[in-house]
């Protein structure tokens, strides 16, 4: 029997963007939205450019946080489908927040400069695509720039994604002598124009069979371009649409997105390519043993998991946005949510979409949505929200952190306060707080310095502590997890200085040195030592 939320679910499309910075990102969003009609004029959406460069300037951006919270995630309709976009951040230090967001989508649109080809933080989000084989759409951006041939960069990115490239559009020359892209589907090509105010359908395009015509305008370079575009295609696979949608071959795309050209093209690749949610895998207890279970997205119950937790743009108003991504059902106002990890009702004050600069009120959303539910608290990263089911989606990573700080208060007074703060900063996600078993004071674990420069800064502005960070002498953690009760007691006593429990309460062996680790699984073979911690 069909459902009645099959329709809904099936016309979604949820991806995020991802990039190195400086490769197009912010420019492209803002094209796929003007496009899409779900904003009137360029210029609208606010880069995080500060967010790469001087920690200050983060700060400053990180005061105006309303901005980031509205254009991290942004819904537009577009040819009878709903599409949510997600914004990934750029600097590497924020990578986790990244790996959080590409769980929430089915698929990613990655943009590369093409004078620069794959870069290094655009190779790191391709790791995670490829362990979660999310499918792969890319869009070759600059390229009314001197760039590199195209079968250069083709062959790149091939070799990082390590699955090959079909190419959907391919470009008739570059930099100055840019004269367009040939489709190769439509067999036509549409004749490049720098600008910003051209409508996509402004473009003129020449069926290729006026080959006369074409080699009349644009010369040696339509020869060249035809006779790479056959290199290509004689090297590339044949379109399957299965395989891209396994992760196993990507649609490539030339364009250039300051001048609104070949931006259409990766919009209606996204609607005709791109895929509509997807099971999501979830464990429910049966008997009181843990049983996988796959989520339809057209299943009738609500059931939605936590990607993301930003405070709310007002310090003074502990209120928290929590985004969740529908993975099956309908949302209403007025529904009544339950918190699988805690068996509480949540009570949000709010409950709104990202209508790209916009935040509104929800009034329905399905399966593929982001939806951010604002509360003073009782929900984490990696949180399930279902409307009764007793189940808990599992595959949110958190990675061991690499590098370590003990937080030491400067006055005393507040520590309830700083308490409460880091607890409310763990659950963000904006660091990972580790609270030593043998007591003493809290250590913060990063992946990159940054996030050590923000909760410091966070703690003074939203929480009122003054904290000092000091170096100390771990450079790692493992969470652990042994087959039986006696097992875990006999290793926490072995190590009694090394064990401290997360924002989760789950314990953790911090290390020293990676031999810590290999010293310590010698001599328990029994205990589990894990990298990463899956919210379970
Ligand atoms: P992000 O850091 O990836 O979000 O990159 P932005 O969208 O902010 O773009 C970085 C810079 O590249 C900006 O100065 C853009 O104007 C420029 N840019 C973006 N797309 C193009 C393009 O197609 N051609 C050229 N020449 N410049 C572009």
């Amino acid at each position: 029997m069909s459902s009645p939320y099959a329709a809904e679910t099936r016309r979604r499309r949820t991806f995020a963007i991802i990039s190195h910075p400086d490769a197009g990102k912010t420019t492209l969003t803002e094209k796929l939205l003007l496009f899409s009609g779900a904003i009137q004029i360029a210029g609208a959406v606010k880069g995080r450019k500060a967010s790469r460069h001087a920690t200050s300037d983060w700060m400053e951006i990180e005061k105006q946080r309303g901005i980031s919270v509205a254009s991290s995630v942004m819904q537009m309709s577009y040819r009878e489908h709903v599409v949510n976009l997600l914004d990934t951040p750029g600097h590497k230090d924020f990578s986790e927040d990244t790996y959080r967001v590409l769980t929430a989508v089915d698929s990613a649109l990655m943009v590369i400069d093409a004078a620069n080809g794959v870069e290094s933080q655009t190779r790191r989000l391709i790791e995670v695509c490829r362990q979660r084989d999310t499918p792969i759409i890319t869009f070759v951006n600059k390229m009314d720039r001197e760039v590199r041939e195209p079968l250069d960069i083709l062959d790149e990115v091939e070799r990082e994604l390590g699955m090959p490239c079909v190419p959907m559009t391919w470009p008739v020359g570059q930099g100055k002598s840019f004269g367009g892209i040939i489709n190769l589907r439509t067999q036509a090509m549409t004749v490049f124009e720098s600008g910003s105010e051209r409508r996509p359908q402004d473009f003129e395009t020449i069926p290729l069979a006026d080959t006369d015509k074409l080699r009349a305008r644009f010369g040696a370079e339509f020869d060249s371009a035809l006779e790479s575009m056959e290199l290509a295609t004689g090297a590339s696979p044949e379109w399957d649409h299965e395989a891209f949608l396994a992760g196993k071959q990507t649609p490539v795309f030339f364009g250039s997105g300051v001048n609104n050209f070949g931006v259409m093209e990766v919009l209606d690749a996204l609607v005709d390519l791109a895929p509509s949610p997807r099971a999501r895998t979830s464990t429910t207890l049966v008997n009181r043993q843990p049983v996988v279970k796959e989520i339809q997205p057209e299943d009738k119950d609500f059931a939605g998991v936590v990607f993301k937790v930003q405070a709310n743009m007002d310090a003074n108003h502990r209120d928290r946005i929590a985004f969740v991504r529908i993975a099956s059902g309908k949302y209403q106002p007025g529904m009544k949510l339950r918190v699988q990890r805690t068996a509480k009702e949540l009570r949000p004050t709010s409950v709104v979409t990202f209508m790209s600069q916009r935040r509104e009120a929800v009034e329905e959303a399905y399966a593929g949505d982001i939806v951010g539910f604002t509360t003073h608290g009782g929900v984490q990263l990696g949180d399930t929200l279902t409307d009764g089911a007793s189940l808990q989606f599992t595959g949110l990573p958190f990675f061991a952190p690499e590098m370590f700080m003990t937080v030491v208060l400067k006055n005393p007074l507040r520590t309830k306060q700083l308490q409460q703060g880091l607890m409310q900063l763990g659950e963000e996600g904006a660091i990972q707080v580790f609270k030593p078993e043998a007591g003493g004071n809290m250590l913060l674990g990063a992946v990159g310095q940054l996030q050590f420069e923000v909760v410091q800064h966070r703690l003074n502005t939203e929480y009122d502590c003054d904290i000092r960070l000091e170096g100390c002498q771990y450079t790692g953690a493992r969470w652990i997890t042994a087959d039986t009760p006696a097992e875990l007691r006999e290793f926490e006593n072995a190590y009694p200085l090394r064990m401290a429990r997360d924002a989760a309460d789950t314990l953790a062996f911090l290390c020293t040195s990676p031999y810590d680790v290999r010293l310590a699984q010698e001599r328990f073979p029994k205990i589990h030592f894990h990298p990463l911690r899956e919210h379970a």
